[in-house]
């Protein structure tokens, strides 16, 4: 069995980024950070993510606001960074506070700094195979079975969850042309999800339902990749009964140590792209 290690293959993307951050000779990448609230979870990200800045070299611009921030007050903020020529992406950390929407405050970052992959326009570009930011978590897990060498040409991936930033956006990229798998999308509402995960050569799986999937529900063989991450009494945990389905997977990751990392990695590669559009490099 082979244990996909994120948290191993992220450190190896971030000493890249960084090895060309620095040898660019011109000013670091700059990364708008804006927190608003309270959230524990969101903060431990958004520390997270300000640390992997540290390690590539790009420089994180951090916003705290307050719950209680009106929308306006947001929405200001981000039309300034969009316009901060020391920014090169803006990085919205979700969920927003009660009484803000998110999608009209993603709508108002600059696509060309959106970074997260979360602007309409970045999302239709992702789902039409055009040049564009891709959303971080899709795109990470993608980049972790390609260096592994487990490619899902032609298989059967199975997706469990529907969600617009990691469930759709990780069937359209795995069902377009060069990735090429065969793509069911589960969620709520499907009927006999045991049956649907069992024809899966590859086992995608965001839910937010800590360890539903068991070991009768997945096949000889497949390749799992568990995004969802719950905190139970017990600790962090994946959707995937990682002891019982790591016996019959072929590939897994683990969690913590798995799609967590390597969605911060491609944060900071996606900051290292838009600066470098802008710097002309
Ligand atoms: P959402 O709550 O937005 O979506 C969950 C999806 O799972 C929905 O489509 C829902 O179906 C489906 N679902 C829920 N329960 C079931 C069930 N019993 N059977 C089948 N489908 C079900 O969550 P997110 O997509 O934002 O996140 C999912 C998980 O991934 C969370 O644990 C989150 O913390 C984690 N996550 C991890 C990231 C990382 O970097 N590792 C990044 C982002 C998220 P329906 O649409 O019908 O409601």
């Amino acid at each position: 069995m082979i244990l996909l290690n994120g948290k191993e293959t992220a450190q190896g993307i971030l000493r890249e980024l960084s090895a060309s951050v620095a040898s660019a000779g011109c000013r670091p990448p700059g990364l708008a950070v804006i927190l608003a609230g309270e959230d524990p979870a969101s903060q431990i990200y958004v520390r997270a993510k300000e640390r992997a800045c540290g390690e590539v070299g790009i420089v994180p611009v951090s916003f705290t606001l307050p719950a209680a921030t009106p929308q306006s007050e947001l929405l200001a903020l981000i039309r300034d960074c969009n316009t901060r020529q020391d920014i090169d992406g803006i990085l919205l950390q979700l969920p927003l506070p009660l009484g803000i929407e998110p999608e009209t405050c993603l709508l108002a970052i600059d696509p060309g700094k959106d970074v997260d992959g979360f602007h309409p326009e970045n999302v239709g570009r992702c789902s039409l195979g055009l040049p564009g930011f891709m959303p971080c978590t899709p795109a990470g897990v993608l980049e972790l079975l390609r260096r592994y060498q487990l490619s899902p040409s032609g298989k059967k991936a199975v997706v469990v969850g529907r969600s617009n930033i990691v469930g759709k956006p990780l069937a359209s990229l795995l069902y377009r042309q060069g990735v090429d798998a065969t793509v069911t999308i589960c969620h709520s509402k499907t009927q006999g999800l045991a049956r649907e995960c069992c024809e899966a050569d590859f086992l995608f799986v965001a839910m937010g339902r800590p360890e539903i999937i068991t070991a009768d529900m997945v096949k000889e063989g497949v390749v799992v990749v568990d995004i969802g991450i719950s905190r139970t009494a017990d600790g962090l945990r994946g959707d995937v009964d990682f002891a019982s389905v790591s016996l019959k997977a072929r590939a897994i990751t683990p969690v913590p140590g798995g799609a967590g990392p390597m969605t911060i990695a491609m944060l900071m590669q996606n900051t290292v792209q838009a600066w470098k559009k802008r710097m002309n490099i």
